[in-house]
């Protein structure tokens, strides 16, 4: 049959591109009150473990309400020190989704655990909680969920299996800074609540991360482990005017400093407008997309608001020509900064090489891997830019379309 619609020239073909400057995946937004945040406490006398790191821990652990908020130095340093905390070690089990980025599960590794990976739901592409129950054995000590795209896991039924078997449910939040799950925020929703801070995410500090949770002794235990294992920080012996301090055992230095604290106060002000704006920026995406039938974001709930770090695509590759790959050469071709999220982490050869993964572990990770693209999302985005982003997927798909 004839294509109706006229077909432009690709500019992967040699046709003209949607745009001249490829427009990233993501990024940061900083403003002038956020320098100036972090210029005066470079002006201050605590450039570290001072009192700008306790104030942005309580501002944090009052926006996703818990009583306890630690701040590291990355996201992964969150996930490795939530880990410790509830005494991950050899022989221990923690189920993840293998649909993540890879420190979700390289976090159980550093501890000498076992990740165990299980499969997601093939619409939201999250934790499917019957995947969980079928790789739940004597040694299983936790599960992870990743609020994959920002949309939270479905932790209720998360958490009644969490409790039959008596493990703590983690949540890997890095996407969903500024999203909830039926009201409450995410950050509260799990045991444990891991954030990343890198400039790709909701907000930044440069690099940083923090961990939520209600339980006090975990949280103190983090403290230690992010300092050495000691028992008391400088601010503290400074204050007593005491030089002694002690080791419990061997932590890291995964502090985060006052003046990147100082950012992420300044930035987490903003955060909720932010994900506004990511938020109006998917529904303009799903709007454009509705009518391409190959074209399948990934469904969204209607218990949660989604945080939207990433936008993602299903391609429906029966109704096209091309693969994932030709399609995302061909978007990356006309200015669009494509990418793609994630290659299932039980691919990776080291958990080939050491744990024995292989593929048909988790068939319907493998099978949306094959037809996932991520689309460009983050604050500073035009309505321009969201046009070329809807009118490039348009062009490429006529383009590809049987
Ligand atoms: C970004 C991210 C991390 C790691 O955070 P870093 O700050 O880069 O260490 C972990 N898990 C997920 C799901 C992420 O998106």
């Amino acid at each position: 049959m004839e294509h109706v619609v006229e077909t432009e020239e690709l500019a992967i073909d040699g046709g003209t591109p949607v745009r001249d400057e490829t427009l990233a995946y993501g990024g940061q937004t900083i403003e002038e009150e956020d320098v100036e945040a972090v210029a005066e406490t470079l002006r201050s006398d605590w450039l570290t473990t001072g009192p700008t790191v306790e104030a942005f821990e309580e501002e944090f652990a009052d926006f996703v309400g818990t009583e306890e908020a630690v701040a590291v130095s990355n996201g992964t340093a969150a996930l490795h020190a939530a880990m410790h905390a509830i005494g991950i070690g050899p022989g221990d089990e923690v189920i993840v989704p293998t649909l993540t980025f890879a420190a979700t599960a390289n976090s159980v590794v550093f501890e000498g655990g076992t990740p165990v990976f299980a499969d997601v739901d093939p619409e939201t592409l999250l934790l499917d909680p019957q995947s969980v129950k079928e790789r739940i054995t004597e040694d299983t000590k936790a599960v992870v969920g990743v609020d994959y795209v920002g949309q939270p896991c479905r932790y209720d039924a998360l958490r009644e299996i969490s409790d039959a078997h008596d493990l703590v449910l983690l949540d890997d939040a890095c996407h969903a800074t500024g999203g909830t799950y039926k009201g409450k925020p995410v950050g509260s929703l799990a045991d444990l609540n891991t954030f990343s801070f890198h400039p790709v995410k909701n907000m930044t500090t440069g690099e940083g991360g923090i961990v939520t949770t209600n339980n006090s002794e975990w949280a103190d235990q983090m403290r230690r482990f992010r300092n050495h294992g000691i028992t008391s920080t400088h601010h503290e012996r400074a204050e007593k005017g005491s030089w002694y301090y002690e080791v419990a055992n061997p932590g890291r230095n995964y502090r985060l400093t006052d003046f990147q604290c100082a950012l992420g106060i300044s930035q987490l002000q903003k955060l909720p407008g932010w994900v506004e704006r990511r938020r109006e920026t998917a529904h303009a995406y799903d709007e454009a997309f509705a009518p391409i039938e190959a074209v399948e974001p990934v469904t969204q709930r209607d218990d949660s608001i989604c945080a939207y770090h990433l936008y993602v695509i299903q391609l429906e590759l029966n109704q096209l020509r091309g693969d994932r790959e030709q399609i995302f050469n061909a978007l990356q071709a006309e200015g669009i900064g494509v990418n793609v999220h994630y290659i299932p982490v039980h691919y990776h050869p080291y958990y080939r090489d050491y744990f024995g993964t292989e593929e048909g572990l988790c068939p319907t990770a493998e099978a949306a891997y094959e037809r996932i693209i991520t689309l460009p999302v983050f604050p500073r985005m035009t309505d321009e830019d969201i046009e070329d982003v809807s009118e490039a997927v348009r062009k490429v798909v006529n383009v590809y379309e049987h």
